[in-house]
C-alpha cells in the first residue's frame, strides 16, 4: 500500500529543490500531484523525466485569479505551499520593494491558495494543509535574515490560525521550519557572497551536526506530512534543522 494513494496534492515551487524533491516523493507514494513552479522551463524538465507520475503546470502563485482558477480546477485535498524567496540584508538594507514581494510570495500567494481550497476542504470534510516555513523565522534570528526571518514566522501565525478555526472540520495544517538546505538557491546565495568556501563553511557551522540538510530529507517530512500517518498532528512547526534550534 502506497502512503499517498488517493490524495490529490497542489504543489508550489516545484521546479527546483524541496519543492521539486518533495512533488516527486509524493507522487511516487501514489498522489497525484499537481507540481508547478513560475519557471515554465523547469516544469517543461519535470514532465519530461516524471511525467508517468506527476502533472505540471506553470504557475505564478502571486498570481491571484490564476492560483484561484488552478486550484478550482483541481481541488485539491492536499497543499503545499513550498514557494518561498530569501532576501539578504538588514532592516537598513531593504527597501519597501523587497518587503512588499517578499511578503506577496513567502506570504500572500499562502493565503490565497488555502482560501481557494478551504471550500473544496470543507465540503469534503478533509483537508491537509503544509506550509513551507524556516527556523529563521520567530524560531531563531538570523543574520541578515531581516525580512525573510519575517515573513516565515507570518507563516508560522498563518498556519496557526488555519489550523485552530478549522481543527473541528477535518482540516490541518503544519508548517515545516527546516535549518540549511543544499538548493539551488542556496548555492546561488553561496557564489553571490563571493567568496564560495567561507560562506558555505558559515552556513554549515550553523548545524551542530555540520552538515547541510538534503532536500530528500525535507522531502521525507514533506511525504509524512501529507500523509495520514501525521492524522493527529496540526498547527505545529515541524524543525528539521540538523540541531540548530536545539
Ligand atoms: P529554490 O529557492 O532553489 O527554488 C525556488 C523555486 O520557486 C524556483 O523553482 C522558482 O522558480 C520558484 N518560484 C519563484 N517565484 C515563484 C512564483 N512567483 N510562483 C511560483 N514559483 C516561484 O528552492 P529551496 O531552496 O528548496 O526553497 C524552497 C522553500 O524552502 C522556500 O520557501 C524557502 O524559503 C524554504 N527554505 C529553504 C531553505 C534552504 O536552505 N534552501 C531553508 C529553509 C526554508
Amino acid at each position: 500500500q502506497l502512503r499517498l494513494q488517493g490524495k490529490t496534492i497542489f504543489v508550489s515551487a516545484a521546479g527546483q529543490g524541496i519543492g521539486r524533491a518533495s512533488a516527486i516523493a509524493m507522487a511516487k507514494q501514489g498522489a497525484r500531484v499537481f507540481a508547478t513552479d513560475i519557471n515554465a522551463d523547469a516544469m517543461l524538465q519535470l514532465a519530461d523525466e516524471h511525467h508517468e507520475r506527476l502533472e505540471t503546470c506553470p504557475l505564478d502563485v502571486t498570481n491571484k485569479s490564476e492560483v484561484d482558477r488552478f486550484i478550482a480546477d483541481i481541488q485539491p485535498d492536499t497543499v503545499f505551499n513550498c514557494a518561498g524567496f530569501v532576501h539578504h540584508g538588514t532592516i537598513l538594507e531593504c527597501s519597501d520593494d523587497d518587503w512588499d514581494y517578499a511578503f506577496q510570495l513567502n506570504v500572500q500567494s499562502m493565503y490565497h491558495t488555502i482560501r481557494a481550497a478551504l471550500p473544496f476542504m470543507l465540503d469534503r470534510g478533509a483537508g491537509n494543509i503544509i506550509n513551507m516555513s524556516s527556523v529563521a523565522s520567530s524560531i531563531v534570528g538570523a543574520p541578515n535574515r531581516f525580512i525573510y526571518g519575517t515573513t516565515k514566522a507570518a507563516v508560522i501565525g498563518l498556519t496557526k490560525s488555519v489550523a485552530k478555526d478549522y481543527v473541528a472540520m477535518g482540516i490541518r495544517a503544519n508548517c515545516i521550519c527546516p535549518g540549511t538546505v543544499d538548493s539551488p538557491s542556496l548555492q546561488q546565495r553561496l557564489h553571490d557572497t563571493g567568496d564560495y568556501d567561507t560562506a558555505l563553511k558559515q552556513f554549515i557551522a550553523r548545524q551542530p551536526m555540520g552538515r547541510l540538510a538534503t532536500v530528500g530529507e525535507i522531502a521525507a517530512l514533506v511525504v509524512y506530512l501529507a500523509s495520514d500517518e501525521s492524522g493527529f498532528t496540526t498547527g505545529q512547526t515541524h524543525i528539521i534543522d540538523g540541531g540548530w534550534a536545539s
